[in-house]
């Protein structure tokens, strides 16, 4: 279990996150309004070195960023039927070289890829939040332990 203390935290997690991406990873973020997934999703688009400003797709789905590597950033809060994301194309941007990151991704659970890290947010007490991490597959169980290498820097 991982606590991020405040607002600063979550950008400090966020960025390490987003210097130990590698092409076509895949990252879920799930978690109440508010949790902190755009957040995070900011500071790992910062340490990807994506000079544009990142805002929440919301009404998009989708929104695509260009650095280190290019970022794909969903947000599947206004799916319903997740037939929704195959218009967008999801299944081709899962291999088109780039990072997918995820907020809502339980709204479309079923179509998930196999393989990916699974973040879950929740509140805690006043700022702090309580992230738990569950990786699927080989990568994603070494991306969690070098992660975990860089625990004391966020708060
Ligand atoms: P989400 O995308 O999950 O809806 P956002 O990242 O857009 O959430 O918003 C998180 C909000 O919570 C921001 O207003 C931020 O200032 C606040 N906040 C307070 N504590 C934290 C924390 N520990 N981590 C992230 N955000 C926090
Ligand atoms: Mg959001």
């Amino acid at each position: 279990m991982i606590y991020l203390k405040d607002e600063k935290s979550s950008i400090a997690f966020g960025k390490t996150l987003g210097e130990l991406l590698e092409k076509n990873d895949v990252i879920t973020l799930n978690g109440d309004l508010g949790a902190g997934k755009t957040t995070i999703t900011k500071a790992a688009a910062k340490a990807l070195m994506i000079e544009e400003p990142v805002t929440s797709p919301t009404f998009t789905i989708v929104c695509e960023y260009s650095g280190r590597l290019p970022l794909y950033h969903f947000d599947a809060y206004r799916i319903t039927d997740e037939e929704e994301m195959y218009f967008i194309g999801f299944d081709e941007y899962l291999t088109a070289g780039g990072v997918c990151i995820i907020e809502w991704a339980e709204n479309i659970s079923g179509i998930l890829p196999g393989k990916r890290l699974d973040i879950n947010i929740e509140y805690h007490d006043d700022n702090t939040r309580k992230l738990s991490l569950t990786p699927h597959g080989e990568r994603y169980e070494n991306l969690v332990k070098e992660l975990m290498k860089h625990e004391d820097t966020w708060n």
